[in-house]
C-alpha cells in the first residue's frame, strides 16, 4: 500500500510544477478497469474494518481533504470510497461560496467548525484550500473578506500557507490525522466530461456554464495549485496528487491513500481492565443462572475468547 501511493505523495519542501511532475493519465501499470476491481474492493474492505476500529478506540480522528477542478470526480470518489463504511462514522462537509456571516469571520473559522471528532472520518469536499485557490485566482473574493489593509498588502498567500500549516500541525498534535488528496484532471479530459454532461440528459443537472467559464482560468489554477503544493505538503499533512483522467484509477488510489493513513494509525479495539472484566464475569454468571430448562447455559461458552 505504502509503495503504491508513494508516487502520488508530494515530498514536503519540494518545488512542484503540476504539469511537469504529475501525469493525469498515469495508471501505475494497471492496464484496465477490470484489473483494478479487486484492488478497489480490497481498499474499501480495509477502510471499513479500520473505520470500525477507529470509532471503537475513539482516540484519533481523520480528516480527508479533497480538492479538484470541476468534473474531476470528487463526488463519485466520495461515493465509492466510502461505500463500505458505517455512515455513523463518517461525515462529509461541502464548502461553497462563503456566506455574509462567514465573510465576517477569520478565514479558517468555518473549516474549524466542521472538523471531525475523535473516532470519525471527516471528508472536506472542497476545503480551507479554496482560500488559496479560487480566492487567489479571483481576487474579488479576497476583497469581500474585508481584511485590514496591512494584512492584505504583501505576501498574503505566503501568510495563509503558514497559517494553514500551523493549524494542521496543531490538529495533528491533538490526534487528528490529515490527508490531502488532489484529483488531477487533464484539460482535455475535462472538456470531454463537460460535453458528456451536456449530451446525456440524466447528467444535465451537473452542468454549469460557470464551470466552463472557469476553464479560461486553467493556467491560473495550475499555478495556484503548484504553489500551494510546494508550500503546504508537510510531514504531518502531506498532499497526494492522484491521476484522475480515469475515474476507476482515481478511486483505487484515493481509497489506498485513506486506507494507508488508517493502517499507520493502527487503531485498536479497547481491551477491558481487571475491574470491567470482573463485572463481565458476574453478569455472565447471573445470565447463565436464568437459562430455562433444556437451554444451554451459555451457547457461546466454547466460542473463541478474543478478549
Ligand atoms: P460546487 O462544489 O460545484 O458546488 O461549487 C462550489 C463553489 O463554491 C465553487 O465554485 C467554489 O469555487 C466556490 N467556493 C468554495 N469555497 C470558496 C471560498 N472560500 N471562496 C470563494 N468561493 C468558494
Ligand atoms: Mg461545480
Amino acid at each position: 500500500m505504502a509503495r503504491f501511493i508513494e508516487p502520488f505523495r508530494v515530498t514536503p519542501g519540494s518545488s512542484v510544477k503540476l504539469a511537469r511532475d504529475f501525469d493525469p493519465a498515469f495508471k501505475a501499470g494497471i492496464e484496465k478497469k477490470k484489473d483494478g476491481v479487486q484492488l478497489l474492493r480490497d481498499g474499501i474492505e480495509l477502510l471499513s474494518e479500520y473505520q470500525a476500529r477507529l470509532a471503537a478506540q475513539d482516540t484519533y480522528g481523520v480528516l480527508v481533504v479533497l480538492q479538484a477542478l470541476d468534473a474531476a470526480g470528487k463526488d463519485g470518489t466520495i461515493r465509492h470510497v466510502m461505500s463500505g463504511v458505517n455512515p455513523q462514522g463518517v461525515r462529509v462537509e461541502s464548502f461553497k461560496v462563503p456566506s455574509a456571516r462567514e465573510l465576517d469571520q477569520d478565514f479558517l473559522r468555518r473549516y474549524q467548525e466542521r472538523l471531525p471528532s475523535r473516532g470519525e472520518i471527516g471528508i472536506f469536499n472542497r476545503s480551507h484550500y479554496e482560500e488559496v485557490l479560487v480566492v487567489r485566482v479571483h481576487p474579488e473574493n479576497l476583497e469581500r473578506q474585508k481584511l485590514p489593509a496591512e494584512v492584505r498588502k504583501d505576501h498574503v498567500w505566503r501568510r495563509r500557507y503558514d497559517a494553514i500549516n500551523s493549524w494542521e500541525q496543531y490538529l495533528s498534535e491533538n490526534g487528528f490525522r490529515i490527508v490531502k488528496i488532489f484529483l488531477n484532471l487533464s484539460r482535455e479530459e475535462q472538456r470531454v466530461r463537460f460535453l458528456r454532461r451536456i449530451d446525456l440528459p440524466d447528467h444535465n443537472w451537473k452542468f454549469s456554464s460557470h464551470d466552463v467559464e472557469e476553464r479560461q482560468f486553467w493556467d491560473n489554477y495550475q499555478e495556484a495549485f503548484s504553489d500551494m503544493f510546494s508550500h503546504t505538503s508537510t510531514q504531518w499533512a502531506p498532499w497526494y496528487v492522484i491521476p484522475a483522467d480515469r475515474k476507476w484509477f482515481a478511486r483505487i488510489a484515493a481509497s489506498a491513500v485513506i486506507a494507508n493513513v488508517l493502517i499507520e494509525l493502527d487503531p485498536q479495539y479497547p481491551r477491558l481492565g481487571d475491574e470491567a472484566r470482573h463485572d463481565l464475569e458476574q453478569a455472565k454468571l447471573s445470565l447463565e443462572a436464568e437459562a430455562p430448562s433444556g437451554a444451554a447455559a451459555d451457547p457461546f461458552e466454547h466460542a473463541e475468547q478474543s478478549n
